[in-house]
């Protein structure tokens, strides 16, 4: 039995059934990254020692006979941009370099408490602003399905580390897309909640109306345990609300046929590769199969979705990252006054990509200019909300493709930031609305300009607070399907 490969219920079935304990299996997961992580870049940090010591307490319980979380000893990789008391976090970011948080963030605390052992914190694009891992300031991760080509991102490190078992669920957070695209590159699953489901107490944050912590896994299923142990009202962020979620057992196994699946036209127009287009619309058919009703509907509003992100984003991004000064948060430059110190601490501490996106926002809130960028921008955002609200008056779910292309090859879009702006199409518009989302591997294509083939996703973009209804139907696609079974060679 290959213990890294194995989903959550299996170990958890293997755990109580004493078939290996939860020592052995951390183990496994540790020997494998210590193998594969020089090459694939995924883990910042290596959390070995606590790892081990979480575990024996897993073991201890087991061995009492207590009935634990179905997470209980099972070991977690977790996006460097979690704080954890205790353990260096840096946000991907030079200027974070040898931070170590004296608080734990709610998502992941959570896990823990249900008896998680930690593995280590996960690379990612600095301050989770990227679509391709090439942004953290500390190397970048590498695609295990190509070694040559980008993980995605932000959430790179959380999706590559999954691809290649090297834990057996990841975290990340998703403001753009962060944790569907990457996980649509690595073939493997990836949920964004919506907006208010799980809290963001304790993740550094990037653009907080957006911003939404998730999880990767091998399976829909998995995932549901996961959201499961993470969600709900948190009274350190107040945007986290009261909304009842079934256990997973109440709702995968719920039948699908029937279940009204909506087709955006916009999502396949020009500009998405026919690679991609080919496997998204095999696995809309594999939906039909399963019964579901396939409907084409109209966002119209979508294609403004990026120009919007790309205004709201950037605002509050450059707000969220005033207080790194030196002085209140960040590494400070050594310099003798107070006005250098400010412009050293943050010129040398932000990598390009942040600068710009500091400039771009502060000049969208600038007085002058807030009416026609920022005050705009947010008018568009009710417009592409209540597009969705319309739509979802007729159907119960929407699927679309993650992104417009396969994994890309590194270098390829950094010349140009608007080329990987692009990649954010598809993904935007849902978090502009507060959606759930989730990334299901449904196949592989050759990218355009040709080569082997690459991992393809599908989103499932559900209703506020409906991330039932796409786990459900997430979960009975991969019952029928084996994509998301298949490992790279590594
Ligand atoms: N690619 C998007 C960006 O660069 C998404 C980032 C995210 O979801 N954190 O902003």
């Amino acid at each position: 039995m290959q213990l890294t490969s194995l989903t959550l219920p299996a170990i958890a079935a293997g755990l109580r059934e004493k078939q290996f304990c939860s020592v052995e299996l951390t183990q496994a997961y540790l020997d494998r990254i210590a193998q594969l992580n020089g090459a694939l870049g995924t883990y910042l940090h290596v959390a070995a020692a606590t790892a081990l010591e979480q575990a024996r307490v897993a073991d201890k319980h087991f061995s009492q006979g207590e009935t634990l979380s179905p997470l209980a000893g099972i070991p977690v990789g977790v996006k460097d941009i979690f704080c954890i008391r205790g353990v260096p976090t840096t946000a991907g970011s030079k200027i974070l370099e040898g931070y170590v948080p004296p608080y734990t963030a709610t998502a992941y605390q959570r896990l823990a408490d249900a008896g998680a052992v930690l593995l280590g914190k996960l690379n990612m694009d600095e301050f989770a602003s990227g679509s391709s891992g090439e942004n953290s300031a500390y190397g970048t991760v590498k695609n295990p399905w190509d070694l040559g080509r980008v993980p995605g991102g932000t959430s790179g490190g959380s999706a590559a580390a999954m691809a290649a078992d090297l834990a057996a669920y990841t975290l990340g957070t998703d403001t753009g897309g962060s944790i569907r695209q990457p996980a649509s590159f690595c073939s493997v699953t990836g949920l964004k909640p919506s907006y208010g489901r799980v809290s963001r107490y304790g993740v550094i944050a990037m653009a907080s109306s957006l911003d939404q912590v998730g999880a990767f896994a091998h399976t829909a299923a998995d995932i549901a345990l996961v959201l499961s142990a993470m969600a709900g009202v948190d009274r350190f962020d107040a945007t986290t609300v009261d909304r009842p979620l079934p256990a997973p057992a109440e709702y995968l196994e719920q039948p699908v046929a029937g279940l009204r699946v909506g087709v955006p036209k916009e999502y396949f127009a020009d500009g998405l590769d026919a690679g991609v287009r080919a496997q998204v619309q095999q696995a809309i058919g594999k939906l039909e199969e399963l019964g579901a009703k396939i409907t084409e509907v109209s966002l119209p509003m979508s294609p403004y979705g990026l120009a919007v992100y790309y205004v709201l984003m950037p605002s509050e991004l450059s707000t969220n990252l005033a207080r790194y000064d030196g002085i209140r948060y960040g590494k400070p430059a050594k310099t003798n006054d107070l006005v250098s110190q400010y412009l050293q601490t943050r010129g040398q501490g932000f990598g390009p990509e942040i600068r710009r996106r500091i400039m771009l926002g502060t000049h969208a809130l600038s007085s002058g200019y807030y009416d026609a960028y920022y005050l705009q921008a947010q008018k568009v955002r009710t417009l592409v909300k209540q597009d969705f609200e319309r739509v979802f008056e007729h159907v119960d779910c929407v699927v679309t493709p993650v992104a417009p292309s396969v994994a890309f090859r590194f270098g390829e879009k950094t010349v140009d930031p608007l080329t990987m702006y692009l990649e954010d199409v598809y993904t935007v518009p849902v978090n502009i609305a507060g959606l759930p989302g989730i990334s299901v591997p449904c196949g592989f294509a050759r990218p355009a300009e040709g080569g082997s083939e690459l991992p393809v996703g599908m989103q499932l973009i559900g209703k506020q607070f409906d991330e039932p209804t796409i786990l459900r139907l997430a979960h009975q696609y991969q019952q029928a399907t084996d994509w998301h079974t298949r490992r790279p060679q590594l």
